[in-house]
């Protein structure tokens, strides 16, 4: 029987991250998947990135993380969301080519040596003493291991819906995984159903394009990945239409006859992306809603008509699709559909993504009740990474909230699980003005080179990078200049006859680069990228300072871990409403105690005093 270190279920976007890590930290590594060609395929709309997403991808890469580097291949329009707002909310975002995408993550992993993949379907997952062992493939029969890493997205008991019609299915042309489900729920788990939705893929070469107006990309495009400078394909615009009255009327007619709203869907489905039919019904007063005609491809006509997902039946697709303005004569060439599906509450994980039940098995994606291809991949990479370091018989990495987007979602998700699809936003983030995407790399990359998963190349230019950071901070802060010369600037700074150093006077709101790099030699000498991103440390330095002392706190509180089989109910001072809470949410550290529902600072007190006293 063959033996690998790491196994991953399911080659999306959770399973390609988490096998390329655990491949880079150089454990052996199968990735095992319904269908080899289908590794990589974005299950919806065909983007990556955007608010708190383009986060997410930008700390992936900074951790030597494939989806960056493939959205980057695949990337047909970048556009830096939030331009005009300052850049720790600002998201990158890029559409990609479907097939392009695909391709990019396949042979990214078909690069990495100690990585096997292999097509069949889990059926079984093999447990001894509460410690995995291996796992039973419908096909070539068993394989050993002692680390899992489940990620099957929507696949556990998929059940897709169009109108009153609903047929088994992962999502449309794929089938369900239901002898894996079946598997899973002798596990004795806290599970949910949640459900998603597609909108219908129009025939591009049926669109009155003429009649449209069109919405290019940046003419500075902002790329995901640390390494790459510019796009690698030819760059395209999207259309733009609206929805309209009549498109609301049809809509509202059929209400009745949507999976969504005619009953036929227990699961709870993302308020953040929602369908045609939630935005008649709850934005009613609203009387057009915006619809991007997005290509899926430099080669292929499919187009995703992004704002109208949608559970009705096809006839009433067809009729409110064409009434609006200039897809008239549309074709649809795959229906929209909404699915149904199994996720596990996340609660039952460690910060580490490990079921706290059982040693070996790690759960990361949709199934933890997120949604989104760069929530998947974060986690994919954290329970990847975990898995790997089980098996090289490392401590398992804890991302902190304060210093990256994965640890705000992964401590969101564990310590206080999901009622809906968890989606990630930047005011998620306590710390935003420091956790910036264009900083991603500089608080992560150092961490993953310690961990031994970052290529040399990378840390190469991450080191030469930071060489000419420190060099030009140094000469920055080195330049005292008098309110003289600050006023010569055109800059106005307040008239106490103070010198002020030239990396505070970079943060003045009327400060412009090239003006201070006029009199700071060496900041001038610098490549335009690193002028730039010290013009973003300085413009947060202030608060850099200020949240510092605050995420030291956080720290220290996420450090003192609790052991999973701490005994609450001995502390009689908890009221036995929080016992309860403790026991069933079992925190694995202080500061995630701290954040149950409830929670005094005085029984926080006690219960780390007891901590500190068992240690
Ligand atoms: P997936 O990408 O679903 O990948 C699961 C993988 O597991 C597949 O490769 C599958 O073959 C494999 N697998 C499953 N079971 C087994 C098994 N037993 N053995 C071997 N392999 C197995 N996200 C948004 O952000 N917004 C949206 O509006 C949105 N709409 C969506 C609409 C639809 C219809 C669907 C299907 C998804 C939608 N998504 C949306 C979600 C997005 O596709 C997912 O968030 C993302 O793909 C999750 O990644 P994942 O890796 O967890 O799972």
């Amino acid at each position: 029987m063959k033996h690998f270190d790491v196994v991953v279920i399911g080659g999306g976007h959770a399973g390609a991250e988490a096998a390329a890590v655990a491949a880079r930290a150089g454990v052996s590594v199968a990735l095992v998947t319904l269908r080899r060609e289908a590794i990589g395929v974005m299950s919806c709309n065909p983007a990556i990135g955007g608010l708190g997403k383009g986060h997410l991808v930008r700390e992936i890469d900074a951790m030597d993380g494939i989806m960056g580097r493939a959205a980057d291949a695949a990337g047909i329009q970048f556009r830096l969301l939030n331009r005009r707002k300052g850049p720790a909310v600002q998201g990158p975002r890029a559409q990609a080519d479907r097939k392009l995408y695909r391709q990019a993550i396949q042979g990214l992993l078909a690069a990495e040596p100690n990585l096997t993949v292999i097509e069949d379907e889990v059926t079984d997952i093999l447990i001894e003493s509460g410690q995995v062992t291996g796992l039973g493939l419908a096909s070539l029969g068993s394989i050993r291991t002692e680390n899992v890493v489940l990620t099957s997205g929507t696949f556990l008991n998929g059940v897709i819906h169009i109108g009153d019609q609903r047929q088994s299915g992962g999502r449309m042309g794929d089938k369900p995984s239901i002898r894996l489900a079946e598997r899973l729920a002798e596990f004795d788990l806290p599970r949910g159903r949640l459900k998603t939705g597609t909108p219908p893929r129009l025939d591009g070469k049926t669109i009155d394009w003429s009649v449209l107006d069109t919405q290019p990309g940046d003419s500075d495009p902002t790329m995901f990945s640390f390494l790459n400078k510019a796009p690698l394909v030819r760059q395209i615009s999207c259309g733009i239409t609206q929805t309209n009255a009549r498109t609301h009327d049809i809509v509202r007619a059929n209400l009745s006859r949507s999976a969504m709203y005619g009953g036929h869907i227990e699961g709870v489905g993302p308020r953040y992306c929602p369908s045609i039919e939630d935005k008649v019904v709850r934005f009613a007063d609203k009387e057009s809603h915006q619809v991007f005609l997005e290509p899926e491809g430099l080669d292929d006509d499919t187009v995703y008509p992004n704002g109208i997902s949608s559970s009705l039946p096809i006839e009433v697709q067809e009729s409110y699709v064409r009434s609006i303005h200039g897809l008239e004569q549309v074709k649809i060439l795959q229906p929209a559909y909404a699915i149904e599906y199994d996720y596990f509450d996340p609660r039952a994980l460690t910060l580490g993504l490990q079921v706290k039940s059982t040693e070996g098995l790690f759960f990361a994606g949709q199934i933890n009740g997120t949604t989104g291809y760069e929530e998947a991949a974060a986690q994919g990479l954290v329970a990847g990474l975990n898995a790997a370091n089980r098996a090289r018989g490392q401590a398992p990495v804890h991302f902190s909230r304060a210093d990256s987007y994965i640890g705000v979602m992964i401590d969101d998700l564990v310590t206080r699980g999901v009622t809906e699809p968890y989606r990630m936003f930047t005011s998620r983030a306590e710390y935003r003005l420091t956790l910036r995407a264009d900083n991603a790399d500089q608080r992560l990359t150092p961490l993953a080179v310690g961990q031994g998963i970052v290529a040399q190349g990378r840390r190469q230019a991450f080191d030469s990078k930071m060489d000419m950071i420190e060099k030009g901070r140094a000469a920055l802060q080195a330049c005292q200049l008098t309110p003289r010369q600050i006023g010569a600037l055109g800059i106005h700074a307040s008239q106490d006859g103070a010198r002020r150093s030239a990396y505070s006077v970079l943060s003045f709101p009327d400060a412009t680069i090239s003006g201070v790099a006029s009199v700071v030699p060496d900041y001038a000498a610098l490549p335009e990228s690193i002028q730039t991103q010290l013009w973003c440390d300085a413009l947060y330095a202030q608060y850099v300072d200020r949240q510092a002392a605050e995420a030291d706190l956080l720290r220290r509180d996420e450090d003192a871990a609790i052991p999973l089989n701490f005994a609450y109910d001995g502390l009689s001072s908890l009221s036995n409403e929080l016992k309860s809470k403790l026991n069933r949410q079992r925190p694995t550290n202080i500061a995630q105690a701290g954040r149950i529902e409830g929670m005094t600072p005085a029984a926080l007190a006690v219960i780390l005093a007891h901590v500190r006293r068992a240690q």
